[in-house]
């Protein structure tokens, strides 16, 4: 590892100043992610702003009923809380899919946001990566892809967005609050994060130095929610697929839906085209498969990871069908 300087954060406005100042200066959060990929060699910033101090660690329930959920709430805490367990299933479920106990008590929530690929060539620094080092090439394609997209690629990468939780924020329409050097501004999840297109070395659309403050959940809620991942281990293992959905269904009638899918792009997938084809259609297996079906039209499998389609496919149809009033809960 190359030596960094350290500074612990006095307040969020100066952590944005010193950063944004520096473009080798990046913030520090539970270091889960970060401090990995400087032991790689992944990344090398030589100064390190910590900012898991700053009071920016509480779950508040507003008069109208959203939920505002500062950036350094562990994803324990969080996973735990008793709002995001009766109203958000779907949260706490994608927290406590992803990582150990022990990395998710370290964890942040703006970190688990902005981890990055574990794509393994951009985490191998000996091997060509567009990502890690824009115009290297990508050595994914034609090489190992398992683990890699079926949606949203480009001939640059094909890498996926590694967060559970992130795709469950993206279901359920969270937004992200951002402090910069220009102030604050509120950036939905689902626009958060980028399609890889000709720069995949930019994973967000955050500038250098802005810094996630909070996450906001509409109170609308989200009881009839869940989050299932499909992975090759039943713990500490990132998602092969994931589905993240809400369902609201009226006299059989599927009246809203909102789905995310994970493991399979460079952001959460929302599944618009899924979601516009369900309102209005029978609550059944058979509407369910077709959304599916439509949603993954487009899909595009990389080498090995042609089973992401039925798997993706299936994995939507089960959950939904979970989600569906029984008899006696109409
Ligand atoms: C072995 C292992 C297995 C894992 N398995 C899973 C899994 O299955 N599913 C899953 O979802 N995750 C998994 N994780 C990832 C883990 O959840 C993330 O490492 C963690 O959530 C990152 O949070 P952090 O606070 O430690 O972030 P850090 O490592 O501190 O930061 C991550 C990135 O975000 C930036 N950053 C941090 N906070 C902010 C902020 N507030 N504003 C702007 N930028 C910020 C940092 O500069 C850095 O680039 C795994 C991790 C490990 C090590
Ligand atoms: S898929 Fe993306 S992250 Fe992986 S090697 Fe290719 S460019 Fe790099």
């Amino acid at each position: 590892m190359i030596p960094f300087d350290y500074q612990r954060a006095d307040d969020a406005a100066s952590a944005v100043a010193t950063v944004a100042a520096r473009a080798d200066a990046a913030f520090l959060g539970g270091g889960t992610n970060l401090v990995d990929r400087m032991k790689l060699g992944v990344d090398n910033p030589t100064l390190l702003v910590d900012i898991s101090r700053l009071p920016l660690n509480a779950v508040d329930v507003q008069p109208d009923g959203s939920v505002h959920v500062g950036t350094n709430v562990r994803n324990s805490d969080l996973a735990a809380h008793p709002v995001i367990r009766a109203h958000y299933p779907a949260l706490s479920q994608a927290l406590l899919a992803g990582a150990s106990g022990q990395l998710r008590n370290l964890a942040t929530t703006g970190g688990n946001l902005l981890q990055r690929t574990r794509c393994v060539y951009f985490q191998d620094v000996t091997t060509p990566c567009n990502k890690r080092e824009p115009g290297s090439g990508c050595s994914a394609i034609g090489g190992y892809t398992r683990y890699h997209a079926i949606l949203g690629s480009s001939p640059e990468c094909i890498a996926v967005h590694p967060s559970d939780m992130a795709v469950a924020l993206a279901a359920l329409d969270a937004t992200v609050v951002v402090v910069g050097p220009d102030g604050e501004r509120h950036v939905p999840v689902t626009e958060l994060h980028r399609l890889p297109g000709a720069h995949p070395e930019r994973d967000t659309v955050l500038a250098h130095g802005e810094l996630i403050t909070a996450v906001h959940l509409s109170p609308t809620g989200a009881s009839r929610s869940a989050y299932r991942k499909v992975r090759d281990r039943a713990s500490f293992a990132f998602a092969l697929v994931s589905v993240a959905a809400t369902l609201e269904v009226t006299d059989g009638t599927v009246t809203r839906a909102r789905i995310a899918l994970g493991g399979v792009a460079h952001k959460p997938w929302r599944a618009s085209r899924a979601e516009e084809l369900l309102r209005g259609a029978p609550a059944t297996e058979d509407s369910y498969r077709r959304a599916a079906e439509a949603e993954l039209a487009d899909a595009v499998p990389q080498g090995e990871n042609a089973f992401k389609i039925p798997m993706v496919r299936n994995t939507l149809v089960s959950v939904l069908r979970e989600l569906t009033p029984t008899e006696e809960q109409r």
